[in-house]
This record gives C-alpha cells, structure tokens and sequence, in this order.
C-alpha cells in the first residue's frame, strides 16, 4: 500500500457550489450540503477532502444518485465524483484496467469493447458510475459469477486524513475492506478492474411454468452463465414495471419470464454490454426497491414463500419479484461475503402503500439471513449488521484507521456502523 502526502499548499478545488440541494434520482433523499464540489481531478479530489479535514467538516462522495438508500445525503462536504471520467487502457500482460470512479457503466461497456474487452458482469441498470455501483455491491446474475466490486484488484481513494492512499493485490485486508465500503474509507478516485477479452451473449427467453421454473431450477443454474427469472403477480406487470411486452397466450401468474445468457461466437449473439443491461434511453419511471440476499441453498423455499406472501397479502402489487443469483466472494461488506447467493428484488410505485409491504417482506426474508442490497431500501438495524457480516470488526479497523475522525459518516452510516 502507498501513501502519499504532497506536500504543496491545499487550495480549494473549483468548482465549489454552496447550499445547493442534493437529490438522489427519485428526489425521496436529499440534503443541502454546505459545499458541493466536482473535482475533475485526482488533485482537485485531494485539494477537496483537504479542506474538509482541516476544518472537520464532514464528507460524503455521490456518484449518480441511483442508490433509494440515504447513503450520500449530508449536510457537510458532498463530493460529486461524476467529472471523473476518461480513457483508460487495458494492461494486456494482467487483463486490467484503471477506471476513474466517474465513468458510468455504459460508457464503459464501449470504452472496453472498442478496446477489445469487456466487463465479466453489470447489474441489469447501466447508468450509475462504476465506482457508484460496485461500492453497494450492484450485481448482476450468474451463479458462477460475482458481484462488480469481486472484479476489483486495486483501489485509489483520498482518506479521512486527505491522504492519497494506492491499495493493490498484497494488501488483501485493506482491499476486502475497500471492494464493498459505501464511501465509507474515502472518495475513491480510480479502481483497477478485472476485465476479459470481449465476448458476446446469446440470450434466451423462456416462460416456464413456475413448478417447472423451481423444478430446474439447479440445472438451469448450472448450465447458464448468467440466469435469472422473474415472477409476475399480474399479466401486464412486465410492460408496465419494465417494458417488456408480456409473452402472449401465457397467463404469467402461473409462470415465470427467465433469461438466460450464454457466451457466443457472435454470429447469433450480442455484445455483452449490450444485453447484460436493459438498454433504455429514456430514465425509468420513479418507483421504489427493496433487495434481500439470502443462501442460495434455500431457493426455492424463499420464492415460495416470497410469491406466496404477494398473493395472500398484497394481491394489489403489480411489479414482478425478480429472482437473481451471485456467486460468494471475500468483500466484508458485501451482501454475498463467503456465501452463493439468492437476491430477491421487489418494487413498488411511490405512494401505493409500499412502507406496509416492504416491512412484511423484511419480516419475511429475516427469517433467511437476508443480507440488504446497500443501495436499495431495507430495514436493518446495527445489531442486525453485526448478526450477518462476521467480518464486520476487520472492516472497522480499516475503516477507523483511514477515517479516524469519523469524517465519512452521515447519520445512517453512524447508526449502522458508527
Ligand atoms: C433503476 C435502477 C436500476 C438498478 N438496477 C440494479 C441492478 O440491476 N443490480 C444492482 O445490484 N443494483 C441495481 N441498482 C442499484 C444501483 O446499482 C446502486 O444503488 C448503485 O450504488 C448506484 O450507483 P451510483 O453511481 O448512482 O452511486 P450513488 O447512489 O450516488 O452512491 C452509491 C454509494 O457509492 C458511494 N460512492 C459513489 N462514488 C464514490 C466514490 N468515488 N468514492 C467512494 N464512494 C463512492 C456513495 O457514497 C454511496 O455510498 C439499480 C438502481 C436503480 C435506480
């Protein structure tokens, strides 16, 4: 690990903007920090953070604001990292690459394929920054495959201490800490990413019957590269929660819509980027999410358990519960730390009763060991915390000793981790 002190006088970065409102996409978190800044470099980051901790003034980095969770709102120092973009080359000896933490995932997905790579997986959405993404965790589906952050082999970030501090592969424990960490070390400025040679997928679409859906469920696991379905509580629950027309002549309350995707030669495939994501233009209409990540091994007991509770207690709820799947991996912080995972996504437009049922679902998936997406809303509480990341305390001493003075807490992190 290197740090590095410079030495020159800090000055404040520009563009500096004071009391202006921070919204996340859905305008449900907001705060008004006292300075907003949007450093486009590694130095004006540094100059940035400086200032905050000479004066002790709390910080908060946001990426795109795509996360429900109260994550970035503060009333202190919001750094947007957005303007920390640009090319970055693949190494071609290692397979990776150093990305600033702005750069939104679509964009990505086309610097790397004309570079001649790709990503090995992105969550269904590509429009958070990929340091904004992989820092709750944001995954995709695929059994075999991780999350974003399991693709992190090195990390930049500017600590509580205004340090420019260099993590790479020796420094395991500082890494496990740093994949998964909710802003919480630092503002990130770069990550080194595992990326493979481009590849394309061929997608599959099936509506199986549910029996059938938890029936193969195993083997459909097994023989996909990434697999995920969907179970739909209403006909037109797919074209109205995600534009997906619904299949026709199937009733899909006794079905399932399941994707899969296999690596192809091109000729019958797409490019990954393209199809890993649901590639609209337009932003999608505001609604809430509530995501759990449970053991696998108990699947298909919690699908049932999960549609059984749509149906007898919210008959109402149109969106789809979308079923995904994420191999373990070794981030404390990460909602699949040493266990293959099942996450279970359910969503609900804003104003339709939806506190209700996401606390009947919480209730619900407690009794699974349920782990919260971070960036999506959940219930858990700081005893809740210590019960399911076993590995809590080795995240707090990295945590402590990059940020000793607590700089990177907002009041939820406090409560959570403070
Ligand atoms: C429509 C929609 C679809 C989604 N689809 C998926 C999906 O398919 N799979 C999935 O897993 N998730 C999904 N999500 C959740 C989303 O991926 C996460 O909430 C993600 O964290 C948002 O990234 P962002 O760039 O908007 O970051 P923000 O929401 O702004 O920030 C998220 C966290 O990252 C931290 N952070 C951001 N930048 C930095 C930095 N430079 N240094 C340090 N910390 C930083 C922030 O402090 C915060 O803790 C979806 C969300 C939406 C709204």
């Amino acid at each position: 690990m290197t740090v590095s002190s410079p030495t020159e006088a800090p000055k404040f970065a520009a563009p500096d903007r004071r009391d202006q409102v921070w919204t996340n996409w859905l305008g449900a978190q907001s705060s008004t920090p006292r300075h907003t800044v949007r450093p486009r470099t590694v130095d004006e980051t540094v100059e940035a953070v400086r200032h905050a901790v000479r004066r002790r003034i709390p910080v908060r980095p946001a990426g795109a604001g795509y996360s429900w969770s109260p994550l970035a709102p503060t009333g202190g120092m919001l750094v947007d990292t957005r303007s920390l973009t640009g090319a970055a080359g693949v190494d071609p000896r290692t397979d990776t690459v150093w990305v600033p933490a702005g750069t939104v995932v679509r964009d990505l997905g086309d610097l790397l394929w004309d570079a001649g790579y790709s990503l090995s997986q992105q969550g269904a959405f590509d429009q958070q920054t990929i340091v904004g993404a992989l820092s709750t965790g944001t995954h995709g589906s695929g059994s075999g495959i991780g999350n974003i952050a399991s693709f992190v082999r090195g990390v930049r970030l500017v600590d509580g201490r205004g340090e420019l501090v260099e993590i790479d592969e020796d420094d395991e424990h500082e890494l496990r800490a740093a994949r998964v960490s909710l802003g919480m070390l630092g503002v990130i400025v770069e990550v080194r990413l595992q990326v493979e040679p481009r590849y394309h997928l061929r997608r599959e679409i099936g509506c199986p019957t549910w029996s059938d859906t938890l029936h193969t469920l195993g083997t459909d696991l097994a023989a996909h590269r990434h697999y995920s379905t969907m179970w739909s509580p209403h006909d037109d629950s797919l074209e109205t929660c995600y534009r997906i027309p619904s299949p026709p002549g199937v009733a899909m309350g006794d079905r399932n819509l399941s994707f899969s995707f296999d690596k192809s030669d091109g000729a019958d495939g797409e490019p990954a980027h393209h199809v890993l994501s649901f590639r609209s233009t337009e932003p999608p209409a505001p609604f809430y999410e509530m995501e759990y990540a449970m053991p696998v091994g108990r699947a298909a007991e919690l699908m049932a358990a999960a549609r059984g509770l749509l149906r007898e207690r919210h008959p109402e709820r149109a969106h789809p519960l979308f079923f995904r799947f994420a191999a373990g991996d070794d981030a404390y912080l990460s909602p699949f730390f040493e266990r293959d995972s099942i996450t279970v996504s359910a969503g609900a437009w804003p104003d339709t009763g939806e506190e209700a049922f996401f606390d009947d679902l919480h209730g619900l998936f407690s009794d699974y060991e349920a782990r919260p997406h971070w960036g999506k809303l959940y219930r858990h509480d700081r005893a809740d915390v210590h019960r399911l990341y076993p590995a809590l305390r080795d995240f707090d001493e990295v945590r402590t000793r990059f940020d000793p003075h607590g700089l990177f807490l907002n009041d939820h992190l406090r409560m959570l981790f403070g």
